[in-house]
């Protein structure tokens, strides 16, 4: 797995406590078989070297929807804000989405 670059979500490992809920939503609603599966997961999270932080990293499939975003309880992921505003300037402007 390489540690996709964040793109529109910005992390912050300090804050995540490991809830998983991140990853089993991204499981669950980005899979055709609609179940929580982590291995089906885009989005990993796993305990850092020194077990104090853990790690969060993309997996190449991810396609940044922001799902796992919805489901951060503990502001560990965030949207990108300014992305926020393009998105919408977007849609203002009847340009597509990519
Ligand atoms: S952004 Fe979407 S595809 Fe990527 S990890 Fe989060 S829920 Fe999964
Ligand atoms: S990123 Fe958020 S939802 Fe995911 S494990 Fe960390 S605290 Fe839980």
């Amino acid at each position: 797995m390489s540690k996709k670059k964040n793109g529109r979500i910005t992390i912050a490992p300090d804050l995540c406590t490991g809830c998983l809920r991140c990853a089993l939503a991204c499981s669950f609603f980005t899979s055709p078989e609609k179940t929580f599966n982590l291995s089906n997961s885009r989005i990993t999270v796993l305990p850092g070297y020194d077990l104090r932080q853990f790690e969060i990293a993309f997996k190449d499939a991810c396609d940044q929807c922001g799902i796992c975003v919805q489901y951060c309880e503990f502001g560990a992921l965030n949207r990108k804000k300014n992305t926020d505003k393009i998105i919408e300037e977007k849609h203002e402007t009847g340009v597509a989405d990519e």
